[in-house]
């Protein structure tokens, strides 16, 4: 051990350093972390946030807007429902506005206040915080209790206590996994699915099982992991952030150096409360890093600390790195602009493009490498005309074909429906055969057909490419 490593100075305990990563033993092998219970003001406001997000998140498929679903994803009918909107796979590409939208208003959020929504809105967090280690606190008790319980001998009570946390735990993953389901599965369906024995839905059953078994391993073990390992996120949120971006900082001015209560000093008293509360492992001390997840945890572990010194709150707060310099923060600067007129011309493409939307779509198809056929002497052109109600309700469509000018004698046009209706976000194929005597043909021409939605009079019209030899 180097002489004057955080290792060193410590007498050989590891403690959180800039050189690697303490959820990592030397090895490369996990170092699991035991993060202390908090508690103060920024703990209640999280709890508030996380309750309502949960129930946002689990009430969101069952909700119903308009008649439909507030959120629906369903796939094999390839059609989707988002708070009113109703998008057929033709329209899937406005999921994009959609979500380049929430990423647009993601990366504003950052730069204004850093990582705000890993520590209070992200599922990762909100789930695991609020409600995994708040359970595993409740069988297994404090860091202290579980540190030692791991670090001891195989007892009953040991036995008891990890028997009765993954129990619990498997089964809220096993629900939280049909409530994910319900995102892609209309939820009074799912109902039916989950009543019926799994061999009757193999899918969904296996869908279920794998997405429960994914977020078992995630919650119970993998956690932090995935916010430092897999999550994209981190990773370019340095790239987001600027001097006036709002971060959870230490005031270095204030708290150095550090020493005992009783001594006079800087403010730090090195009691390391606000390293084992951070559930990522670190020393927010070193100044801000990327495994920050911005919870919050050490902020009300220091201040309960002050508290207890009678000093002032904030010697690890949020604020800017002006603000910790004692400069005075910027809001609006010119990257935040930036970024939110990025995602407001984002948002104005998606509305016009929504209202824009054609109620119902035609389109003409051929038999693939047969535009033409020969019946005697008569030519034959077999169309699929496919019409697709794009609205939410069912609709009546009428097909008229016209008559082609300029050829002589006029050609049959036979369309096998002239009247369908359809049901919502559904669609239809419509033969229709052109014939004409053979000796006729002298060019391709066009044959119009008009598709009209009866209830509003809308119509379109398309021309089919009659073909011959
Ligand atoms: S909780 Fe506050 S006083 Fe204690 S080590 Fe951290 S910064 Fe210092
Ligand atoms: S440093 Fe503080 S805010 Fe960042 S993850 Fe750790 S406890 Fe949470």
């Amino acid at each position: 051990m180097a002489e004057g490593t955080p290792a060193a100075r410590r007498g050989g305990v590891r403690t959180p350093d800039l050189e690697t990563p303490f959820v990592f033993n030397a090895d490369g092998s996990r170092n699991f972390l035991h993060p202390a219970d908090v508690r103060g003001r920024w703990q209640r406001r999280k709890n508030v946030v996380y309750a309502a997000l949960i129930a946002f998140y689990l009430a969101l498929p069952w909700a119903s807007v308009g008649g439909h679903p507030a959120a629906l994803f369903d796939i094999p009918r390839r059609q989707a429902f988002l708070f009113g909107l109703a998008l057929t796979s033709e329209d899937f590409w406005l999921l994009f506005f959609v979500l380049s939208g929430a990423g647009f208003a993601l990366i504003v959020a950052t730069s204004l206040w850093g990582r705000v929504w890993c520590g209070f809105a992200c599922p990762q967090t909100v789930f695991l915080e609020g409600v995994f280690r708040r359970i595993e606190r409740l069988v297994e008790g404090s860091r202290d209790a579980r540190i030692r319980r791991n670090l001891g001998p195989l007892t009953g009570d040991k036995v008891a206590r990890k028997l009765a946390k993954h129990g619990i735990f498997i089964a809220l993953c096993v629900a939280v996994a049909h409530a994910f389901l319900a995102y892609f599965i209309p939820a009074r369906e799912l109902l039916g699915i989950v009543r019926a024995a799994p061999a009757a839905h193999w899918t969904a059953f296996l869908w279920a099982t794998v997405m429960a078994a994914l977020l078992y391993f995630d919650f119970a073990w993998f956690r932090e992991q995935t916010c430092l390992v897999v999550c994209p996120y981190g990773r370019f949120q340095s790239a987001l952030i600027d001097d006036d971006s709002v971060v959870i900082g230490y005031d270095a001015a204030r708290g150095e150096p550090r020493v005992k209560a009783t001594e006079t000093g800087g403010d730090c008293i090195d009691c390391r409360r606000c390293v084992v509360v951070c559930p990522t492992g670190i020393d927010i001390r070193n100044g801000l890093q990327l495994e920050c997840v911005g919870c919050s945890n050490c902020v009300d572990a220091c201040d309960e600390i002050m508290d207890k010194l009678g000093r002032a709150r904030g010697l690890i707060r949020y604020d800017s790195k002006r603000g910790f310099d004692g400069v005075r923060r910027r809001f609006l600067r010119p990257r935040v602009a930036i970024y939110a007129a990025l995602g407001l011309i984002g948002a104005t493409v998606f509305a016009f493009s929504v209202a824009g939307r054609a109620p119902f779509e035609v389109r003409a198809l051929r038999t693939r490498g047969m535009p033409y056929t020969f019946e005697g002497d008569k030519l034959r052109n077999l169309f699929n005309v496919r019409v697709e109600n794009k609205r939410a309700e069912a609709r009546t469509f009428t097909l008229r074909a016209g008559s082609p000018a300029g050829v002589s004698p006029a050609p049959e046009v036979i369309v096998a429906q002239g009247e369908v209706t359809l049901e919502g976000l559904s669609d239809t194929t419509v033969p229709v055969f052109v014939t004409l005597p053979a000796s006729a043909y002298r060019e391709p021409f066009p044959v119009p057909l008009t598709v009209t939605e009866t209830a509003s009079g809308r119509a379109t019209t398309i021309e089919l490419r009659v073909l011959g030899p």
